[in-house]
C-alpha cells in the first residue's frame, strides 16, 4: 500500500474528529478497491433485470439499479441501444436529493453538464417540458450530445457558454438549476485514478473561486420558489460547505432544503443542510450534494428562451 500525502493526512483530519474513520478514509484513497457499477434506465425497465443486482439503499429511485461488481453493463447491447446511462452510485447519491422536491419542474437548467448523467437523471426524475444542458467546455460537448441521442432524451437543448451569459439572458426563468461543479476531483483516487495536485491549497483555492463564480451566475437563473442544486466529487470543503455558506450570505433568498432520505449523511463541517457520501461507506467514491430553494414569491421570467434556443449545438424534440 502506498504511504499517505502528508496533504492527504491533513484533509482526512479536517474531515472526521474520529482517528478510526481518517484512517478507513485514507486507506480509500491510497489502496482504492472497486464499486459495484451502477446504471440509470432512461425508459421502460425490463421486468426482468438482464443484470445481477446488489440490494437498493432506501433512497435509491426505482430507475437506477446497483449492479453486482462483476456486471459490465457498458458492454451490453442494451447500453448502445440506449435503453440505460451508465453512472457512479455517487454521482445518484448527490442527484437523489432532487427526489426531494415535490412540485412540477417544467424546466431544467443544468448549468455543467457534460457527460451528461445528472442531466439525464433529473429529466427521468421529472419529465420537464424542456431541459437545457450547458457545457462551456467545447471538447466536452462530442461525448454530452453523444450520450443525450443515446438515451434519446427530450426535448432537450445542448448550448456552450459560460454561466454568466444566462445569469443575463435567462435570468429568474427556471424552475431548477443544477450545479454539478468543476472541482479538485479528489474523489478520483478513491476509483483508482489520478488527479495531481487536488490536495494542493492553491488547487483547492482556484477551484473554490470558480465554483463561487458559477453559483453566483447559476443562483441568478433561478425562478421565484425555484431549486438550485450543487453538487462536487471532492472532499475539501472549501470546495463544498464554505460555497454553500458563501452562496446563502451572497443570496440571503435562498434557503438550504433538508432531504429527509440523506439525514444520515448530513455534514458534520456545517449548520446548513449538506450531505456527503465516503468512499470507505462502499457505495462509491464520495460525493457532496446541497439543496436549495429561492424563497422569493413573483412570476417566473419568461427569459429570452429564444436567445438560448438560437445558440443551441444540439437539439431533440422541441417543437
Ligand atoms: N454533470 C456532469 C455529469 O453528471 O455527467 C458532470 C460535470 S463535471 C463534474 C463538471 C463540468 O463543468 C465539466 O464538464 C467541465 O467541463 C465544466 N466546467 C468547467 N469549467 C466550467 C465553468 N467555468 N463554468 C461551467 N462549467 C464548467
Amino acid at each position: 500500500m502506498q504511504k499517505p500525502s502528508n496533504l492527504l493526512i491533513k484533509v482526512a483530519r479536517r474531515l472526521f474528529n474520529d482517528e478510526e474513520e481518517q484512517t478507513q478514509f485514507i486507506t480509500a484513497l491510497v489502496d482504492p478497491q472497486p464499486f459495484a457499477p451502477c446504471i440509470l434506465w432512461c425508459h421502460e425497465k425490463p421486468d426482468i433485470s438482464p443484470f445481477l443486482l446488489e440490494q437498493s439503499t432506501p433512497w435509491q429511485p426505482e430507475f437506477v439499479d446497483r449492479l453486482n461488481i462483476n456486471e459490465k453493463p457498458g458492454q451490453h447491447s442494451l447500453h448502445q441501444a440506449g435503453y440505460f446511462y451508465c453512472l457512479d452510485f455517487s454521482s445518484v447519491f448527490a442527484a437523489s436529493a432532487l427526489l426531494a422536491i415535490q412540485q412540477p419542474i417544467p424546466l431544467i437548467f443544468d448549468m455543467c453538464a457534460a457527460p451528461g448523467g445528472k442531466s439525464i437523471f433529473a429529466w427521468k426524475a421529472f419529465k420537464p417540458d424542456l431541459l437545457i444542458s450547458n457545457e462551456v467546455i467545447g471538447k466536452r460537448l462530442g461525448m454530452l450530445i453523444s450520450n443525450l441521442k443515446r438515451c434519446q432524451v427530450q426535448p432537450i437543448c445542448v448550448v456552450n457558454r459560460d454561466p454568466s451569459i444566462f445569469a443575463d439572458v435567462f435570468a429568474q426563468s427556471s424552475h431548477l438549476v443544477i450545479v454539478d461543479a468543476p472541482c479538485t476531483g479528489q474523489s478520483l483516487l478513491a476509483k483508482g485514478g489520478k488527479a495531481p495536485g487536488c490536495f494542493h491549497h492553491t488547487s483547492i483555492n482556484k477551484s473554490a473561486n470558480r465554483q463561487k463564480r458559477i453559483i453566483a451566475n447559476s443562483a441568478q437563473v433561478v425562478s421565484p420558489q425555484g431549486y438550485l442544486l450543487y453538487m462536487t466529487c471532492t472532499y475539501s470543503p472549501e470546495e463544498n460547505e464554505q460555497v454553500c455558506e458563501w452562496l446563502l450570505q451572497k443570496f440571503p433568498k435562498f434557503m438550504s432544503i433538508k432531504i429527509e432520505h440523506l439525514s444520515k449523511y448530513q455534514s458534520h463541517l456545517t449548520d446548513i443542510n449538506c450531505y456527503r457520501m465516503f468512499p470507505q461507506q462502499r457505495l462509491g467514491a464520495g460525493a457532496f450534494t446541497a439543496l436549495f430553494q429561492n424563497t422569493e414569491e413573483g412570476e417566473v421570467k419568461d427569459g429570452q428562451l429564444e436567445t438560448i434556443l438560437a445558440m443551441n449545438k444540439y437539439t431533440n424534440g422541441i417543437i
